[in-house]
């Protein structure tokens, strides 16, 4: 798989301690966003006057590698997030199969929305026999009701149902859910609703916490 263009970064963050997955991790930001939340709070990988510091795979490796010790110590590794790391799902999997063939073991995390194509996702889904690519999905669903949804983010639950889906046939365990208390959206029978859903589809792991918005001025 050659034929992709550089990674275009929000941002990379170090030493994260089983916050983004397993272990120390470290978050490579992607940038770019399907959705427009309202209460973003990346609100740059979305503006479109910010300009990416783009990385071939080799060039993104050679950047992670100060932390392969700690990586390999906890089990940790790499997590990409965004904004939508899924936009640039081509270059995760050229990147990853790079890290492979240089011998480490890295474990591989995606925070998503995947508010994105199916085959966005598909790059990313192991063949038969084949070792995942990625261990770990952290899935921010928001809500599962589509008024709430679509109120929120702006755009049509479509994608994300299927391609949780697509998720649920392939892969459950792998997969933690985050269900937000969104202040003036949601409430906590919405989100009781939404796991009850999610459940019946196959998933047992969710991450339920609540946004907790800045005071006004
Ligand atoms: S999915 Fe995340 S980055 Fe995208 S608009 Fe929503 S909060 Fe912002």
């Amino acid at each position: 798989m050659t034929d992709y263009p550089a990674f275009a970064a929000l941002g990379i963050s170090r030493h994260r301690l089983f916050r983004d997955g397993q272990g120390v991790t470290t978050l490579v930001a992607g940038y770019g966003c399907p959705l427009a939340c309202r209460y973003c709070i990346n609100m740059t990988c979305r503006d479109p006057a910010f300009r990416p510091k783009r990385f071939t795979p080799p060039a993104l490796y050679e950047r992670l590698c100060v932390d392969y010790l700690y990586f390999e110590a906890t089990n940790g590794g790499v997590t990409f997030g965004g904004g939508e790391p899924l936009l640039q799902s081509p270059f995760l999997r050229a990147f990853i199969d790079y890290v492979r063939e240089a011998g480490k073991t890295w474990r591989f995390a995606v925070e998503t929305s995947l508010a994105v194509p199916e085959e966005n996702l598909a790059p990313l889904l192991p063949g038969p026999g084949e070792e995942p690519f990625v261990r770990e999905w952290i899935v921010d669903v928001k809500d599962m009701n589509p008024e709430l949804y679509e109120a929120y983010t702006a755009k049509s639950p479509a994608l994300l149902r299927h391609n949780l889906e697509i998720l649920a046939a392939r892969c459950p365990d792998t997969v933690t859910l985050r269900l937000p208390r969104i202040p003036g959206f949601n409430t906590d029978a919405d989100r009781d609703r939404s796991e009850k859903e999610l459940r019946a589809m196959g998933f047992k792991n969710f991450d339920r916490f609540a946004y907790i918005l800045p005071e006004k001025p």
